[in-house]
């Protein structure tokens, strides 16, 4: 199982899965998720930090406010290599994206903010196998080492246009188009065909 896009760019964990210590009342002190802290490089307000993506496609089951969680999105992925794959997405801003709608990876479901529980503005974000929470962390390294990928060969390049190689179209458009021109991904493209 591979997860195809960040939840949140760039990744930077500040806290990590499993028990903790905590001085904030009411946080949990065993972690069922990554807290992902916001882009520095980018102006943010103290509750607005911008852009959260679903990290694979699928469809929000659940989309509510408590006052423990605050805004939280819950995505299922569906069955993926025999499992049910879900992604959760906590203290936004405000209300996500609602009930029902279908998202690609990448796809923007909320605003990262600081509702509910927490000393500051981050994304809690959880990875559910099956209905248990399971360690994104390993998950979420694995997509960035792929997206930075700075020295792609030819070979590797028609590998991921063949299998996608779990990178979402606008990736792959970005390694193929910049690194090799618009002529080499049609000869790429024809040649995987
Ligand atoms: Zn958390």
């Amino acid at each position: 199982m591979q997860l195809q896009h960040l939840p949140y760019t760039p990744l930077r964990i500040t806290s990590g899965f499993g028990p903790r210590k905590t001085n904030i009342a009411g946080a949990s002190t065993d972690h069922m998720g990554v807290d992902i802290g916001t882009d520095k490089s980018k102006p943010y307000t103290a509750t607005d930090g911008g852009p959260v993506t679903a990290a694979l496609p699928g469809t929000v089951v659940s989309s509510y406010y408590n006052n423990l969680r605050g805004w939280v999105v819950l995505l299922d992925h569906g069955t993926i290599e025999g499992q049910n794959i879900k992604t959760l997405y906590q203290h936004l801003k405000q209300a996500g994206s609602a009930v029902g709608t279908k998202v690609k990876a990448g796809d923007r479901i909320g605003t990262m903010g600081n509702t509910g529980v927490g000393a500051q503005l981050h994304l809690h974000f959880e990875l559910r196998v099956n209905n248990t929470c399971v360690d994104p962390e390993p998950y979420l390294k694995n997509i960035k080492e792929v997206k930075t990928m700075e020295n792609i060969t030819l070979d590797e390049a028609k590998r991921i246009v063949k299998e996608k190689a779990g990178l979402d179209d606008n990736t792959i458009q970005y390694l193929l188009f910049y690194k090799y021109g618009e002529t080499l991904v049609k000869k790429i493209a024809v040649a995987v065909q």
